[in-house]
């Protein structure tokens, strides 16, 4: 049997999950919130149930719920995408990004990643016969050198990925990045996928720039979403792609027979719960909380860090406190202090050791406290 993916494992959320539970740690190494989601949410998926909503949804999605993103979307960028040709409802926003690659890259095309990268990224391409090319940042870094990114543009370039707010680094782009994006993307004519999953999670004042909000930008760009970040539910897998029409009339050739339709009444419920933007618009503080709180914490452990911008993630170096490699160090976190986290040299591809951890810090207050305390004795 020839792999189509010989040098992919299983993943390191699930290496890490299964190691935080063999030897009961505090697991801060898979993204997910410790915390339920609301219970008015939880009664608004029991009542569409109950009405009945439990057979396939249209292939493209709930109307309502597209009309509700539609509604989200219009209002934080002026941007209007058509529910009925350019908006798509997925299983989670892995599938979003999956099929968007898959509709744009042939054998042979190029794709330029910024690593560190989301791991399903590379996969992605590759399995449609795509080549990454990596535009490569430390996991602390300051800026973007646009400069890099035109090095790396080549006559095969089809496309570039990004993701703001960034998974694992945290680091948010500004609106100048994404005019940066613009201007090559329309000069060479490139095709651009954006993952905003992290879109509510954002911090110190800093405002989400979206893709869809630069014109030049939207007109080329797949862009994925997500509610399991959002709302706390990352077990539901209701993500979403937004495209222009031709698009996303490419796009939902490859849904349709991927996944046909994804989990109905969930679609409704979510639908009615956007109705109300303060269930949205509150995130952004109570992370911040959060991540205060942990970094405040974690001050006398001795790692280097700066506070995360956005996502719940928070991403800190070791160099003065080991030698180890953070592979090494996470796993050994794990057993001895119990306290699990990712080893960030996971989403490069070219660069084996950064020597930096990161934690998750969507859990609940007296876990992130429990964990700088076990951290504190070990490291
Ligand atoms: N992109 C990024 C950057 C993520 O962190 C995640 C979730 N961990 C996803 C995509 C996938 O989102 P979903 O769970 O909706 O498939
Ligand atoms: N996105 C989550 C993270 O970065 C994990 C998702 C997954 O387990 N695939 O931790």
């Amino acid at each position: 049997f020839r792999s189509k993916l010989p040098r992919v494992g299983t993943t390191i959320f699930t290496k890490m999950s299964r190691l935080a539970e063999e030897h009961q740690a505090i697991n801060l190494a898979q993204g997910f919130p410790e915390f339920d989601c609301a219970p008015e949410l939880q009664k608004l998926v029991g009542k569409y149930i109950a009405q009945g909503k439990n057979q396939y949804a249209p292939m493209a999605g709930v109307m309502a719920l597209r009309e509700a993103i539609a509604k989200k979307v219009f209002a934080a960028n002026a941007k209007e995408y058509h529910p009925e040709t350019e908006i798509t409802i997925t299983s989670g926003a892995t599938e979003a990004l999956y099929v968007a690659l898959s509709t744009m890259v042939h054998p042979g095309d190029e794709v330029i990643v910024f690593e560190p990268a989301y791991d399903s990224y590379v996969p992605a391409i590759e399995l449609n016969g795509g080549i990454p090319v990596f535009v490569t940042l430390h996991p602390q870094y300051e800026s973007i050198d646009w400069e890099e990114v035109r090095s790396k543009i080549s006559p095969r370039t089809k496309a570039v990925i990004i993701n703001t707010p960034h998974n694992p680094t945290g680091n948010v782009w500004k609106r100048s990045d994404l005019q940066q994006l613009a201007d090559i993307a329309e000069k060479h004519d490139l095709m651009v996928i954006s993952d905003e999953v992290y879109e509510h999670i954002i911090f110190d004042g800093r405002e989400h720039i979206s893709a869809a909000s630069i014109p030049a930008l939207a007109e080329r760009t797949f862009l994925c979403g997500s509610f399991g970040k959002t709302f706390h539910t990352t077990g539901w897998k209701i993500g979403y792609c937004l495209a222009p029409k031709e698009l996303t009339t490419e796009f939902r050739k490859i849904h349709q027979f991927l996944v046909f339709s994804v989990v109905t009444p969930v679609q409704f419920a979510i639908a009615e719960y956007l109705e109300n933007p303060e269930h949205y618009l509150t995130l952004s503080a109570f992370y911040q909380r959060k991540r205060d709180l942990f970094v405040d914490a974690i001050q006398d452990v001795g790692f280097g860090l700066r506070p995360s911008e956005g996502s719940f993630f928070q991403n800190v170096s070791y160099e003065e406190l080991s030698e180890e490699n953070d592979r090494q160090l996470a796993e050994r976190l794990t057993i001895e202090a119990g306290v699990a986290s990712i080893p960030v040299s996971v989403f490069y591809n070219q660069i084996t050791n950064y020597q930096t951890l990161r934690f998750c810090f969507a859990k609940n207050d007296d876990t992130l406290l429990r964990a700088a305390e076990l951290l504190r004795k070990v490291v």
